[in-house]
């Protein structure tokens, strides 16, 4: 019987074939453009704390591609001039938002997932990657309390994960159909849920937003209240949404009353920690997300603090076979799955980057005591921070147990809060400190997110500085 022979290298390639990379040896062209790009990015990494969070508006590429294909230099000063005006996560003073700088394992990690271009739709093109999302999904649910058998699957994003939750707690109630079907969540939880109301085709009034306490938290008499009365109208609820971190201030619902609640009525709950499930990798904090393994599905996104590059969330639920019924089509044109199951069919994304690669790498790198370390000492900056806008004095401050903060003037009315923040938030920039200007109960605040490593006490002093001196020329003038 004749052999197949062994691979040999084909004649020249056409030219195309030099924009891939030589399958036959370690490719010199790529090397070379990896080290250069490596060189490229390493710099701009470490230049960050010379300039701005944000820069300027910066030079256009070329967006077009040219009729002959460009050499490796030429795509390098076009990647030159877009890290030019990119925003800068790795400045101390980029503190607006839940974007942190990237871990360097991240960072490596994203790079090799797309040298490997595998695709989570299927085992068959991404063996390794299926089973380690598999198992990384399953064992972040045992940390957070989710019973024996928990898992799930990663999304591009909280917003995703909070859609396919409810998607599949409503397949689960069998409540697809049924057109006043509800959610139920607080009236500070996220936006996304908005989108995954209308994307599930059902009416805006179909969220229902209970109100919350003076801490940002929903109150649970408030939702004992009204589980009742849509239970006494016959009104099937999809699902109760407790939000474990809220946007603006970081705000946790009591999970453990709010799950008895779910409990007593065989609702599904859903709790969105985008921002606060992490917190529960410190033994220290964890007992401030105490309920959480009570959940029927988590959202968490690692991107949002631990440094995970973007994007990073991951849908976790107690029993992750409610995906599989919920979104799986079968795959015709796949091998069957031998492992547990095609990821594809375990939510609504088809082909998909082997995200977990940049998670599970990153978590290596930090470790559980580095995991713990970044959290507390972000609550720590926070806390620095409250007081020492405390001892400003006159201003409104919001935050609650986790690593964010609102405050505005005290007293003060809608335009005269609009005013000073876009005044203070420019007069911060120019102190390259960024921060954020959300409207919260009705008011423009300034909003500290302090979870960059980076930051130190000098900036902090410098910002709070910056706030006072704002609020004497408020009064002044
Ligand atoms: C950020 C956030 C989301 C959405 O996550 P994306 O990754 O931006 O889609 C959902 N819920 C909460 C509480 C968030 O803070």
């Amino acid at each position: 019987m004749a052999s197949v022979p062994p691979a040999q290298r084909p004649a020249p390639p056409p030219r195309e074939c030099g924009s891939f990379v030589d399958p036959f040896q370690v490719d010199p062209a790529l090397e070379a453009f990896l080290q250069q790009a490596s060189t490229l990015l390493c710099r701009w990494l470490g230049q960050a704390g010379h300039g701005t969070p944000l820069p300027g508006l910066s030079v256009l590429p070329v967006v077009e591609p040219e009729a002959e294909g460009l050499a490796s230099d030429r795509l390098l000063a076009d990647l030159q001039l877009v890290m030019e005006g990119a925003y800068n996560p790795n400045h101390p003073g980029a503190l607006a938002h839940l974007d942190p700088p990237p871990l360097s394992a991240s960072i490596v990690a994203d790079l090799i997932c797309a040298g490997l271009n595998n695709n989570l739709l299927a085992e068959e093109l991404s063996p390794s990657l299926s089973r380690l999302e598999r198992a990384l999904c399953a064992w972040m649910a045992g940390r957070f309390g989710l019973p024996e058998g928990a898992g799930g699957v990663a999304a591009s994003g909280g917003s995703l994960s909070n859609l396919m939750a409810l998607v599949t707690a409503r397949h689960h109630r069998g409540l697809a159909t049924r057109g006043d079907a509800v959610v139920l969540c607080s009236e500070e939880a996220h936006v996304s849920l908005i989108k995954a109301v209308a994307v599930m085709g059902l009416p805006a009034e179909a969220l229902v937003r209970l109100p919350v306490n003076a801490a940002g938290g929903l109150e649970p008499l408030a939702l004992e209240e009204r589980l009742a009365r849509l239970d006494r109208a016959g009104i099937p609820v999809i699902a109760v949404v407790a939000t474990s971190g809220t946007t603006v201030r970081g705000a946790l619902d009591p999970l453990e009353p709010i799950a008895a609640l779910c409990r007593r009525y065989g609702h599904w709950l859903h709790v969105d920690g985008a921002i606060g499930a992490i917190f529960a990798f410190s033994e220290r904090l964890r007992p401030l997300l105490g309920g959480l393994g009570l959940a029927d599905s988590i959202t968490v996104n690692p991107q949002k603090l631990l440094g995970i590059t973007k994007t990073s969330s991951l849908l976790l639920l107690a029993d992750p076979r409610h995906l599989q019924r919920a979104f799986g089509t079968g795959l015709p044109y796949m091998e069957p799955s031998w492992g547990g199951g095609h990821q594809g069919e375990a939510g609504l994304q088809g082909t998909r980057p082997g995200e977990i690669l940049k998670l599970w790498l990153g978590l290596r790198q930090l470790g559980l005591d580095g995991m713990a370390a970044l959290v507390e000492a972000a609550v720590r900056r926070r806390s620095e921070l409250e007081r020492r806008l405390r001892a400003v004095g006159g201003l409104s401050l919001c935050s609650g147990p986790l690593h964010l903060l609102a405050f505005r003037p005290e007293g003060c009315d809608a335009s005269v809060a609009e005013r000073w923040s876009a005044a203070t938030r420019a007069a911060l920039l120019g102190e390259q400190l960024m921060l954020s200007r959300p409207v919260y109960r009705g008011f423009h605040h300034l909003k500290a997110v302090l979870g960059n490593p980076h930051t130190g006490s000098e900036h902090l002093e410098r910002l709070a500085l910056v706030v006072q001196r704002s609020l004497a020329e408020a009064s002044d003038g």
